[in-house]
């Protein structure tokens, strides 16, 4: 079975094809652009990327360029599109209507479409790429997978916000983290590299947007990141959690809606914003490494956050069999890890921390008599995506 796992932008589009029989990637690519003038790149598994220009006025664009690039008779990797036997994509959040992948009908089009207002930026995107597969690749049947999905096990207590209660009712206004295919994955991974179901882990997803999961017995409990990835840890760009009274200090200091606000905070704030440097942690190292206190400051402030969302999830779960890392920061930057679990050791975390140091790749990283592991575990929420698409559309058939 084939299956290509679409992630549409509202700008960008990028997609991979995947051989389910063996998991492996055939192609890989991404639109870029769209509606502005048009760029890609295409690889083919195996062969040197290709790039170029070419105009895409609309995500249906997009999809016929992957159509001609997929096709194509010298770097092609199947002879037709009917060779496809569905598409599955990401699709940010549909809400607390559904948390499992669905197969796409009117109305989980209908869902995603009432969910806007949670995901102004993505759900719209994602809809076009639905729209354009529709249009371009005829009859293959969709599968929407959605980000916050994995959350949605989370118990009241943890995803409601102390507000008036009526918020919640009219308006959803509650928690419902992001990364969810990413936290599934590898909290999944962990379960198996433990050989126990019933384990509590924490998972760090840190890269450009960070958020961090207690999972117990492979279902999410509780999650950073809230009814947008604003809430918790400091990022790249994004302030994570502040006292919400700092928008109307703000506002009636400079004049500004509470819009622009927000807009800073998602956008230049973090560690961008304290460093002044770039949202870039490997630009921030180097920068604090030549002496810049400002960006010292920001990895302390990262590192200090994570540390302590971490105990307090092994305490929200009375305690915490392994803690795991994953995406760019969590998998690349071994010493970030040993600066975040420094301190650590109460919770019986014993690292080995010269494998840390050279370990870039799934594998246990605590010593042997660690009572609380550490994980470090590749993310691939594509072949999440891919997975649960297969199985939806075995179960149509
Ligand atoms: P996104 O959230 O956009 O998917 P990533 O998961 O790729 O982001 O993470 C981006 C972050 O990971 C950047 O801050 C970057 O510094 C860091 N990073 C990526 N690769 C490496 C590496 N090889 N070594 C150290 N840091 C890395």
């Amino acid at each position: 079975m084939k299956i290509l796992v679409v992630n549409a932008g509202s700008s960008s589009l990028k997609y991979q094809l995947f051989d389910m029989d063996t998991n492996a990637v055939l192609a890989k690519g991404l639109c870029e652009r769209i509606g502005i003038d048009g760029r890609y790149k295409y690889t083919a598994a195996g062969k040197d990327e290709i790039k170029g220009d070419y105009t895409m006025k609309t995500h249906a664009d997009a999809i016929k360029l992957l159509t001609m690039n997929l096709t194509d008779k010298d770097h092609g990797v199947i002879s037709s599109m009917s060779e496809i036997d569905a598409v599955g994509h990401r699709v940010l959040t549909a809400g607390d209507i559904y948390s499992d992948s669905v197969y796409v009908t009117d109305e989980v089009k209908q869902v995603i479409k009432d969910c806007i207002p949670i995901g102004p930026l993505h759900n719209p995107a994602n809809l076009m790429g639905i729209e354009a597969c529709a249009e371009v690749i005829k009859g293959v049947p969709q599968v929407a997978v959605f980000d916050t999905g994995f959350h949605g096990t989370m118990p009241k207590k943890a995803f409601m916000y102390a507000i008036p209660y009526r918020y919640y009712e009219e308006y959803k206004v509650r928690k419902y983290g992001f990364h969810g295919t990413s936290h599934r994955y590898v909290s999944g991974k962990a379960l198996e590299m433990l050989g126990n179901p019933d384990a509590k882990v924490i998972t760090c997803h840190l890269g450009n947007g960070s958020s961090i999961a207690a999972v117990k017995g492979g279902k999410c409990v509780d999650t950073t990141m809230g009814l947008t990835p604003l809430e918790g840890l400091p990022m790249g760009t994004r302030s994570g959690n502040l006292d919400p009274a700092v928008l109307s200090f703000i506002a009636e200091h400079e004049g500004k809606s509470t819009t622009e606000i927000v807009n800073m905070l998602n956008k230049e704030s973090g560690v961008l914003g304290i460093s002044g440097v770039s949202s870039d942690f490997r630009d921030v190292e180097t920068a604090a490494d030549e002496g810049n206190e400002r960006a010292q400051l920001a990895l302390d402030m990262f590192v200090y956050s994570v540390k302590k969302f971490i105990g307090s999830y092994a305490a929200a779960m009375g305690g915490v069999d392994a803690i795991v890392f994953t995406a760019g920061i969590g998998e690349n930057n071994c010493k970030m890890r040993e600066d975040i679990l420094d301190g650590l050791e109460f919770l019986g975390i014993d690292l080995d921390k010269e494998k840390n140091l050279k370990t870039r790749t799934q594998a246990d990283v605590s010593k042997p008599e660690s009572k609380t592991k550490v994980l470090v575990i590749p993310t691939n929420e594509e072949l999440v995506i891919a997975m649960d698409t297969m199985e939806i559309v075995k179960n149509l058939k």
